[in-house]
């Protein structure tokens, strides 16, 4: 008969079974409610014409929801422990594959590539572990594969920096680094009793979707991430105090920064919080100009 992994009972079977035992370094704390997979998934809109990648897929609660829906399950799992343990639960479903490896050293384009036999739209779906939630995201953003959206579990403080709007206080580089690629917000709050076990901080489930092309235009996204790292070098600051301190007090910086905040017309002693995407964009396309 059929009993999801998911359910408090299975997961202790699972466990006992294969005497597994958490690792906090790992950031190991497994979902037991089916109803908030299925939250998840619904949130996701994971259908037979997705392709879906799972970081972290712990025993394979969620990656078994993924299985049932997907047209085909990517899983990243570090822990050598779980291997079998997966192998074991997920042995039902025969779209999924389980890759042994730190998904921070994975090439992801390539192997997307190499794994995925259709090509459909790619989506992230995870209960990320909570210690590497930001490099995770990263990744995904910063590589060559063309992922369509991200449905991913982490602290709330963490979903509410991403996705937060300037001017407020959540709003800073992370914000911008994130939805500069894609579109932010908070699907739902997620209680700390559905998970085994229990974390010590509140859980959201934040949903990413691809911007068609990039939020704003710059000339030099490089320089445009670096000035907006530059602007909450001190969040209490102004933008002039910051500027100077992170690209220098000298005359000739000094003369560069103030030229460009005029021509951009932004009042150098507004607080970095308080500019917008657009802003940011057009300050520094204009130091670029005027370099
Ligand atoms: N998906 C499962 C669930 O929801 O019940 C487990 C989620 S648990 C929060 C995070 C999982 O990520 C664990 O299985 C952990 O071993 C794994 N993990 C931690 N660091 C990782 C890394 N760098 N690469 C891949 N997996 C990692």
């Amino acid at each position: 008969e059929y009993r999801e992994i998911a359910t408090p009972s299975r997961t202790k079977e699972i466990l006992a079974k294969h005497g597994f035992t958490f690792k906090k370094s790992l950031g190991q704390n497994f979902l037991t409610d089916p109803n908030i997979l299925r939250k998840i998934v619904e949130a996701a809109e994971i259908d037979t014409h997705t392709n879906a990648v799972e970081v972290g897929p712990g025993i394979g609660a969620l990656t078994e929801h993924l299985a049932q829906n997907a047209h085909q399950v990517l899983a990243f799992e570090i822990d050598d422990r779980l291997i079998p343990v997966l192998a074991d639960t997920l042995s039902p479903y025969d779209n999924v594959t389980v890759i042994h490896q730190d998904i921070l050293k994975v090439d992801v384009a390539t192997v997307f590539k190499e794994q995925f036999k259709e090509e459909l739209p790619i989506k992230v779906v995870a209960n990320l572990p909570y210690y590497i939630t930001t490099p995770i995201m990263m990744h995904f953003l910063e590589s060559k594969a063309n992922v369509a959206e991200m449905v991913v579990m982490m602290q709330k403080e963490v979903a509410d920096r991403i996705s937060a709007k300037p001017g407020t206080k959540a709003y800073g580089s992370l914000s911008i680094a994130v939805q500069y690629h894609m579109h932010a917000e908070v699907a739902f709050i997620v209680p700390k009793t559905v998970f085994v076990p229990q974390p010590n901080v509140d859980s959201a489930i934040l949903k990413l979707t691809r911007r068609e092309t990039p939020a704003v235009e710059v000339t030099d996204e490089k320089a445009f991430f670096k000035l907006t790292k530059a602007g909450f070098l001190q969040r209490r600051k102004t933008l002039w105090n910051n500027l100077q301190s992170y690209y220098g007090k000298d005359e000739a910086t000094k003369a560069w920064l103030q030229k460009s905040l005029d021509e951009a017309q932004i009042d150098p002693s507004r607080r970095g919080e308080t500019l917008s995407l657009e802003e940011f964009a057009r300050l520094s396309n204009t130091m670029e100009a005027l370099k």
